[in-house]
């Protein structure tokens, strides 16, 4: 099992795939953290506000990383891994791919949080109220793609609904989350 867990960030990714992580015994990957330890950047976007990923050398090590752990596995049953972070959505293999959505307004505290400047924290928002992430994912992986608002849910209670998703009792198909009005405001 290859899971993608993507999303805007502050949306809960980091939190929710170590409990997950925890929960189903799966390998975690952390895309920043690996863009990061390889160096998988060329460099800093003028603003300084963002790392410039390599996109295809990020590609390339995710594959190095499967197929290593594949073979270090006891049994192709027993595989699974997480692919976590806001590009994690473009390696375009994957069983599944969770999109993390926050209301907007709520994500702002928590970028607010992490000391952002107000022009990354609007970007931010931004693409959250135009699904961006999820458009993006959709493009590559189709009808893999599920949707799960966390706005008023606790880090355990979303991820009970991974689990549900995994376990094919429940779908949240991409179309029904509708952060729009914000953008009006
Ligand atoms: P990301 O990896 O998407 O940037 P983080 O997990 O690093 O997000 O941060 C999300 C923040 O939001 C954390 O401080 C977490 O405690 C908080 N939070 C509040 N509610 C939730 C929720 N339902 N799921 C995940 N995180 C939540």
């Amino acid at each position: 099992m290859i899971l993608i867990l993507t999303g805007t960030p502050g949306t809960g990714k980091t939190t929710i795939s170590c409990l997950l992580a925890e929960k189903l015994g799966y390998q975690l990957v952390d895309v920043n953290q690996l863009v990061d330890e390889k160096h998988l950047y060329t460099g800093l976007d003028p603003e300084k506000d963002y790392k410039i990923v390599d996109m295809e050398a990020l590609e390339e090590e995710l594959h190095k990383i499967l197929e290593e752990d594949h073979l270090g596995a006891d049994s192709d049953e027993k595989f699974g891994i997480i692919i976590e972070g806001h590009l994690s959505h473009y390696f375009p293999q994957a069983d599944l791919v969770v999109v993390l959505r926050t209301e907007p307004s709520i994500l702002k505290g928590r970028l607010q949080k992490r000391g952002w400047k107000e022009t990354k924290i609007h970007e931010n928002l931004e693409a959250e109220a135009l699904d961006i992430c999820t458009w993006e994912a959709h493009q590559i992986h189709s009808t893999k793609v599920h949707e799960i608002e966390t706005t008023n849910l606790t880090p355990e209670e979303a991820v009970n609904l991974i689990l549900e998703v995994i376990a094919g009792k429940k779908l949240f198909p991409v179309g029904e989350i509708d952060f729009s009005g914000y953008l009006g405001g």
